[in-house]
Order: structure tokens, then sequence, then C-alpha cells
């Protein structure tokens, strides 16, 4: 059993923005030499999200504005009362999306469904440049 750890940068403008990530941790997992194992893709921060869905334009516009209804950009959060910073649906958006995705992998390869995407969600309310953390144990 080996550990292996590789970490990419993503920039995303913010507000629930979707970016997927599915090249860059296969990428991850082919070029950490492990046949067989476990794979976390997970963001540090909490104002980001690190889960699955089918990349395509229809089902990210669902998401992002079932986000929007779960957490308006607009209500009221003790969290911007006490610190000022506008980002309380940020940090209840990622809370609920949660910040990392395990994936099986076999001879190299992530064990996906054919339109099953990683994807990674900023929450945040302004532009930001995230690092993703890959670490994955296998042999
Ligand atoms: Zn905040």
């Amino acid at each position: 059993m080996a550990v292996a750890m590789k970490t990419f940068r993503v920039g995303t403008r913010g507000f629930s923005d979707v970016v997927d990530i599915t090249a860059e941790v296969s990428e991850a997992v082919t070029g950490s030499g492990l046949g067989s194992g476990i794979a976390l893709a997970f963001v540090a921060g909490s104002t980001a999200s690190i889960t699955t869905i089918e990349f395509e334009r229809g089902s990210v516009n669902d998401l992002r504005r079932a986000l929007e209804r779960l957490a308006p950009e607009e209500a009221d959060y003790e969290h911007n009362r006490k610190w000022h910073d506008g980002n309380g649906f940020s940090h209840v958006r990622a809370a609920v999306t949660g910040a990392g995705f395990s994936v099986p992998f076999q001879d190299g390869r992530l064990l996906l469904g054919t339109w099953q995407q990683i994807i990674l969600i900023d929450h945040d309310n302004r532009a930001r440049t995230r690092e993703v953390i890959v670490q994955m144990v296998g042999g």
C-alpha cells in the first residue's frame, strides 16, 4: 500500500462557479503510478466544494439554481452581521456540498460513470484561485 499526492490550481469566478476537474484528477492518478486504490480530491477552504455531476450546461445551471434557492445570496446571515464579508451564503453552500470527493480507480483509471464528472464549485463572493489536493492510496 502506497500513498501519493498531487496538487493543482484552479481559477474561478466565485458565486458558485462550477469547474470540471475530472481531467486533472485523472492525470494525478495516472502520474502516481498506482494501479488500484482510492483517490480523494479535496479543496482546502470554507467557501468551496468538490462533488460530482453530469457536467453539461443544463445540469450545472439546475445545480446553481438549487443552491440559490437553498442559500440565497441576498438572505440574512448571522455570519455577515458578525464578519461583514458578505459571504454567509458561500459558507452554507460549501458545507452542504462538501469539501472532498472520493473515487476508486483500477488499472490507473478512475471508475466514474460515463456521464459523471468531478467538479469544483467556488461559492465565495469574488474570483479566487483554489488549490486542489489529490491524495491517493493504493498499490
Ligand atoms: Zn466569511
